[in-house]
């Protein structure tokens, strides 16, 4: 359930409302908004009853949600969730983050920071723990990889996005990243996602390979339940019977998501694809369905990653990529610019 209060509702009664649903074993969850605040109510249906919770002052109305997920739906917040990062407005305009799969050493990461950043991206990538397929594959620097990134900010300062693969590195992952990413292996470890819904900042929400829409979002929602807002999804495909490409991009998900959900969607088309290849052109199809931003890994010289090399570009692919991603939201921005009536053009 949600309670809308009043938009003349005060402090006190915002409280009061918050503690009735606290004290009945459910948990408030205030969302203030710019003319009104909306209280979600987290818990089971028989804990507190609607036609009680209308009765105190302040409340305008409740509204019962029927989805399983409560806090990602736009019943719950109409406008889109968005986060303001280092100067980008995730969420608002199109994010662009991008670096190498793995942190392999500094000149490398350094190298790759320096040319995202003078090709327009605003976040660096790079896993310092990576969840390998195989067990004798590169594993990943730990903390040592941290380390690399923090260096890398400092000379660039680009803000980082790295994985956390356990609830135990949470903290000293957060020590270190600005974006904490939760991979695709790792979408329903429940543990690790309510360890991230406890702290403030912005976690990059991978889609599970075989995970349906429901329980992306209801993924999302652990986190959100545990009073973390900052949820950035990513789609990065998913598991078919196709073998051309490593996964199927599913791009249905972002207009989907932006129908259901207010959080922003991300897509990463160098998983979605596992080729170099494709990248530009699924990059373009991202941002034509509504993707609010791209993931993409670079490498100074992918012949010598050591983890995805084939889905990697190097510096000149990705200006190429960053040319054609700068033009088309050019296009766009004039595009919304003429006389087209603004509801034909929603989701673009
Ligand atoms: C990654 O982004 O480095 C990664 C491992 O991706 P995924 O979890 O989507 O496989
Ligand atoms: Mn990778």
């Amino acid at each position: 359930m949600v309670v809308v209060m009043t938009a003349e509702a005060n402090a006190k009664e915002i409280e009061r409302v918050a503690a009735f649903i606290n004290k009945h074993g459910a948990k408030a969850h205030i969302s203030k908004g710019e003319e009104r605040t909306i209280i979600g109510v987290i818990g089971y249906k028989h804990q507190v009853r609607k036609e009680h919770l209308s009765t105190l002052p302040g409340v305008e109305k409740v509204i019962p949600i029927s989805k399983p997920y409560k806090l990602v739906s736009r019943e719950f917040k109409k406008d889109n969730t968005i986060i303001p990062l280092n100067g980008v407005r995730i969420g608002e305009e199109v994010v662009i983050i991008a670096g190498p799969c793995s942190v392999e050493n500094e000149k490398q990461l350094l190298e790759t920071a320096k040319v995202v950043r003078e090709n327009g991206a605003h976040l660096l990538r790079g896993g310092a723990f990576k969840p390998r397929s195989n067990p004798y594959s590169f594993q990943g620097l730990g903390e040592k990889g941290l380390k690399i990134l923090r260096r890398a900010k400092e000379e660039t300062g680009l803000y980082v996005v790295t994985e956390v693969l356990e609830a135990m590195y949470v903290p000293v992952v957060a020590e270190y990243a600005d974006v904490l990413q939760i991979g695709a292996r790792n979408m329903q470890n429940y543990e690790l996602l309510k360890a991230v819904g406890r702290i403030k900042k912005p976690i990059l929400l991978k889609r599970g390979m075989s995970a349906t829409l429901n329980e992306f979002l209801m993924s999302a929602e652990y986190i959100m339940s545990e009073g973390n807002n900052q949820v950035i999804l990513c789609e990065r495909g998913i598991r078919t019977f196709v073998e051309y490409t490593r996964n199927t991009l599913d791009l249905n998900v972002v207009p989907a998501i932006k129908k259901i959900s207010h959080l922003p969607i991300l897509v990463d088309p160098s998983h979605g694809t596992g080729r170099r290849d494709l990248i530009e052109p699924l990059s373009m199809a991202a941002l034509a369905v509504g993707a609010d931003g791209l993931i993409i890994e670079v490498h100074p010289r992918p012949e010598e990653a050591l983890s995805d090399a084939d889905q990697t570009l190097d510096p000149i692919a990705f200006k190429k990529l960053m040319q054609k991603v700068h033009h088309y939201l050019s296009w766009q921005q004039s595009y919304l610019e003429s006389n087209v009536e603004a509801s034909e053009i929603e989701y673009i």
